[in-house]
């Protein structure tokens, strides 16, 4: 799950991570009242999305007085914001932060994310910070440090004393900066996160540093401890297909390609998106309905990939275990019939009252194409899919 910076910054101020002051508006004259009360100008009103890259789309302006505040914030509140993260149709900007203008010395990078092939936590820096970080990382990646932490043993003072060398920093900021370090470390222990980032965390004119923004994202299977973090939630910022599939324990993540699929089990999930990329088409989806679905988790998962507008075509692999062939089978008449089937669809299903399935799916009278394996599954349904 993602959160918006201002978000981000609450946790901040949680954990004693130094932040510029300022707060959330939803419209112009809440953005005026903000900027009123930080006591000064320039003022910076940034455009709250769950994508980054804002700065560099417009999203990111200093205002030098009360009436510049009111222009800009009405110029971004209500903008469709396009960013390298958000791909060509952007995101509609609902809410700005409105934060102190502060004079930046230095910009530094700071993230915190687990390392899949070390199995352990990764803290990523650099003195390169800033809106170019992409291109330090690819041009010159010897200006990125990393440094690995056993989650076990969890940070060391030496582990922050590394990150701090690497970056050059002044003596003077040795001591903030690694304290900060630690207390970002605590907070993504503490909250079960996927990312904590920084970029800039900024070091201003008495070697003082501040986390000038602020992604944190979250591991969704630990979000049952972190009822906090829930209320977080901004459901319009999310996929609403996705949305819709939480509601109902499905695990569904939306794709770009045109073939719909359905599937039981993450693992031969990502074995059938494989398996369709082999056969020349493209899954339109990831969805797992899970060992234990029933006909209405089938049901549900059928009519959300059906009104996705690029599904051309649907793969359904099902290996019958605890989830029977009937059930499914059911589940998927069912769907037809209530939503009415719009594309071709191809079946691959084994296992458990196989018989029964195959009974239930002839006899609905469905247009349904059935294939002998996962093999001629994906190259019957690309076929359909390329027309
Ligand atoms: P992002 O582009 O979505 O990552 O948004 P950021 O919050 O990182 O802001 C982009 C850039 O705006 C930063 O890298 C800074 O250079 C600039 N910026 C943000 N706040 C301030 C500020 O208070 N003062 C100044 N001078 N620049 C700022
Ligand atoms: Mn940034």
């Amino acid at each position: 799950m993602k959160i918006h910076e201002y978000q981000a910054k609450e946790l901040f101020k949680k954990y004693n991570i130094p932040i510029p002051e300022g707060s959330v508006a939803f419209n112009v004259q809440e953005a005026q009242a903000v900027a009123e009360k930080l006591g000064g100008y320039p003022v910076v009103v940034k455009a709250q999305i769950h994508a980054g890259g804002r700065g560099k789309g417009g999203g990111v302006k200093l205002a030098g007085s009360r009436e510049e505040v009111a222009v800009i914030a009405g110029q971004i509140l209500g903008m469709n914001l396009i960013t390298h993260q958000t791909g060509p149709e952007g995101r509609m900007v609902k809410k700005v932060l409105v934060e102190q203008g502060l004079n930046i010395q230095k910009e530094l990078y700071l993230s915190i994310i687990p390392d899949r092939a070390t199995a352990t936590v990764v803290i990523i820096a650099s003195e390169a910070g800033g809106m170019d970080i992409e291109a330090v990382a690819e041009k010159t990646p010897e200006k990125i440090i990393k440094v690995y932490i056993n989650p076990l043993v969890g940070i060391q003072a030496y582990h922050c004393r590394e990150v701090a060398y690497g970056l050059n920093l002044a003596p003077e900021t040795i001591k903030p900066f690694t304290a900060l370090l630690s207390r970002l470390y605590a907070l993504f222990v503490g909250y079960d996160c996927s990312l904590v980032e920084i970029n800039p965390l900024i070091i201003i004119a008495d070697q003082a540093v501040i986390a000038l923004d602020g992604k944190v994202n979250f591991d969704d299977s630990a979000l049952f401890r972190h009822k906090d973090i829930l209320a977080y939630r901004v459901l319009d910022e999310e996929n609403p297909l996705e949305v819709d599939a939480s509601k109902y324990n499905l695990n569904y993540i939306a794709l770009d390609g045109n073939v719909g699929n359905m599937v039981n089990g993450a693992g031969l999930a990502m074995a059938t998106m494989d398996i369709i990329k082999q056969a020349g088409a493209s899954p339109a989806n990831f969805l797992d309905v899970g060992g234990g679905a029933n006909a209405e988790m089938v049901e549900n998962g059928f009519r959300i990939i059906l009104s996705d507008k690029n599904v051309k075509g649907i793969l359904i692999n099902i290996f019958g275990g605890i989830l029977r062939c009937d059930i499914l089978a059911e589940g998927v008449v069912q769907a037809a019939r209530k939503t009415g089937i719009t594309v071709p669809v191809v079946v691959r299903m084994e296992g458990t009252n196989v018989e029964e399935g195959r009974r239930i799916l002839s006899e609905s009278g469905l247009n349904l194409t059935t294939a002998v394996d996962l093999k001629d599954a994906a190259q019957k349904v690309a076929a359909i899919v390329k027309g």
